[in-house]
């Protein structure tokens, strides 16, 4: 199981629980946090490293993230879910909530809503915006309340750790790193261990871990891991991950019906009929018109 990556090394665990550090054979290809490998000893020797990584089995998920270089870069391997933390301050916004939600869908991988600092929260706005929680419940989505501060959903969060390969992703300020500092609580040593040995100075600080948490499951952790983009997929694929919209897909009228003013267009029927909720159709589109942006941009760099 790979802990972590940098360079051509990557610190291991195996099945034993025994903690090496590996080679990375050039003939396999990239190797990231989460992987599963197959590996054979070295004779260790001053400056020797105490293995080399031969292969990397088949990965049940991917971590994606848009890069300059290659449009597409893997930045951790077998995630079985992403918990996307919100809160209340600095501010509640569901549309980022949905480009999350569009990622995991896209990328195969179950997300689970968080909304942290309850505490915060008066009964009224916590009303409110439980209510546009409801929204997801509704499509399938699971969704919990926590405040990190006063423990509140804490334990129940744990429970949904367990036997899994987490990630914590959000914006910043809304309490992931206290989070997972609560959750884990040697997680900076672990950080400076490798820092230390791989000569990579600051670059470390970003390198994904894979740490184990105390009360089950791992969680697979780097600052730069808890924010991904959205650009490089297709507007079609968009659509598709909205989930609640998919069965009204393939029979509007016109093959490109852009799903706004055109006729015959079942899904803004189903948002009429109240079948899908304006607050998601509002964000699909605001999504879209970002994204389109987005390339404008490009294009055209000033
Ligand atoms: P990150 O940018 O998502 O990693 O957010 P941080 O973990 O740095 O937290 C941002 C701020 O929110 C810090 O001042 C935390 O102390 C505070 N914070 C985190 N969780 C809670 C919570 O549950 N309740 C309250 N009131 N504050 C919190």
């Amino acid at each position: 199981l790979v802990i972590s990556r940098f360079g051509q090394h990557a610190d291991i665990e195996t099945s034993n629980n025994e903690r090496l550090r590996c080679n990375i054979r050039r003939t396999v290809s990239n190797i990231v946090c989460g992987d599963r490998v197959i590996f054979r000893r070295a004779k260790v020797s001053a400056g020797d490293l105490a293995g080399v990584i031969e292969a990397v089995e088949e990965r049940t998920s991917q971590l994606t993230r848009p890069d300059f270089y290659d449009g597409v870069k893997v930045v951790a391997a077998n995630i079985d879910q992403i918990l996307m933390v919100s809160a209340a301050l600095p501010e509640f916004t569901p549309n980022i909530i949905d480009r999350y939600l569009v990622a995991c869908e896209d990328m195969g991988i179950e997300p689970i809503l968080i909304l942290n600092k309850t505490d915060l929260l008066s009964a009224d706005t916590l009303a409110e915006i439980d209510a546009v929680l409801d929204i997801y419940r509704n499509i399938g989505y699971r969704v919990h309340l926590i405040s990190t501060k006063t423990g509140q959903g804490i334990d129940e969060l744990k429970a949904l750790l367990v036997d899994k390969n987490s990630i914590f992703v959000g914006q910043s300020g809304v309490g992931k790193s206290t989070l997972v500092n609560s959750l884990l609580p040697d997680s900076q040593i672990l950080t400076q261990i490798v820092s230390e040995n791989s000569g990579l100075g600051q670059h470390t600080t970003t390198v994904s871990t894979l740490h184990h948490l105390p009360s089950g499951g791992n969680l697979i952790d780097s600052p730069g891991i808890r924010e991904f983009g959205l650009w490089h997929i297709d507007p079609d694929r968009v659509t598709w991950c909205f989930t609640e919209f998919r069965e009204y897909l393939g029979g509007c009228k016109f093959r490109d019906c852009k799903h706004l003013n055109d006729p015959g267009c079942l899904l803004t029927t189903a948002l009429k009929e109240g079948k899908i909720s304006q607050l998601r159709f509002d964000s699909y589109h605001k999504i879209l018109l970002s994204m389109e942006d987005g390339r404008a941009g490009a294009r055209n760099p000033r």
